[in-house]
């Protein structure tokens, strides 16, 4: 597809984000920019499509647990489709199912466990590489096409700082995030010359159901990475995702790091009070 220039990146602005629909053009009739995002029934994904929704897009969110994505979406007014990211069917049936696609978030992904590498379980390993690394891949190659039609598409993969960073305890989800930081940077390179964008999105310590699925629902223990630190929220995440898409489609944001104030690196983080470490 054809590169459409200049003069439509400027009407989309100035349309608040909304491109020109393709039956109306000359009509200066305009529809919204369209957004995918996997992981959307909870935490950051949640929070991206109220934060798209507010800048005007049209949205298809995808998650495997469908009541909670239908109470996300619902108030949106955006489509809610099953999605699990592990299943390759599953990816295929959720592009088909979207028409045209201008932004897509790869969000959906996980950490489980924190044990040592020579205690680790190997199902653990395996559903974060299917989830964190095979799941974004198949993803966007499945939708490629589609925002490249756009001919102002954009990639948003959510990785973190376990995507540059080691700790003791996260050798399975370092590495999927390592890799797929590999993944993020190849897509960058190969895309060079066409009409898409791509940003890798490293969050620190976000609080969201991230720990509870870590610590297999154990709430507790979760509720303890976070003490007596003040984290991101789901919400200072999104306005990340919010503010690469409003930028003009020339300017590609390679990366964000954003951190809480209270962390310096995956290890050093600023507890107050007697809080202990995780
Ligand atoms: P969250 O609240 O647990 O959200 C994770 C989302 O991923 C959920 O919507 C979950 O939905 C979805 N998901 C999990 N497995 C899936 C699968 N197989 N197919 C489709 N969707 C799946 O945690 P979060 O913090 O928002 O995490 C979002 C992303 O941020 C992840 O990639 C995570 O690695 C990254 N991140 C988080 C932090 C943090 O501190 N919270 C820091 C850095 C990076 P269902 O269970 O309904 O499928």
């Amino acid at each position: 597809m054809k590169w459409r220039g200049a003069s439509r990146r400027r009407q989309r602005r100035e349309n608040n984000g909304a491109a020109i629909g393709r039956a109306d053009r000359g009509e200066n009739v305009v529809a919204p920019r369209v957004a995918a995002i996997t992981g959307a029934s909870s935490g950051i994904g949640a929070a991206t499509a109220r934060a798209l929704a507010g800048a005007g897009y049209e949205l298809v969110l995808g998650a495997r647990r469908l009541d909670r994505l239908r109470e996300v979406a619902e108030p949106l007014g955006a489509r809610a489709l099953a999605l699990d990211v592990t299943d390759l069917q599953s990816v295929e049936a959720f592009a088909a199912a979207i028409p045209r696609l201008d932004v897509l978030v790869a969000n959906a992904g996980k950490a489980l466990g924190t044990d040592r590498i020579e205690a680790a379980r190997e199902e653990l390993w395996e559903t974060m590489f299917r989830t964190n690394v095979l799941g974004v891949l198949r993803t966007v190659r499945a939708l490629l096409p589609k925002l490249e039609a756009s001919g102002d598409g954009l990639v948003v993969v959510v990785g973190s700082i376990a995507g540059f960073e080691t700790y003791r305890g996260g050798a399975g989800y370092t590495a999927s995030k390592h890799a797929l930081r590999a993944f993020t940077r190849t897509l960058r390179l190969e895309l060079l010359g066409k009409p898409l964008r791509v940003t890798e999105l490293s969050p620190g310590l976000v609080e969201t159901e991230f720990s509870l699925v870590r610590f297999a629902g154990d709430a507790e223990r979760a509720k303890k990475v976070y003490q007596g630190l003040q984290p991101l929220t789901a919400d200072d995440v999104a306005e990340c995702v919010r503010w690469v898409c409003s930028l003009p489609s020339h300017v590609d944001v390679d990366e964000i790091v954003v951190r809480p104030r209270d962390q310096a690196t995956a290890t050093e983080v600023h507890r107050r009070g007697d809080a202990d470490d995780r």
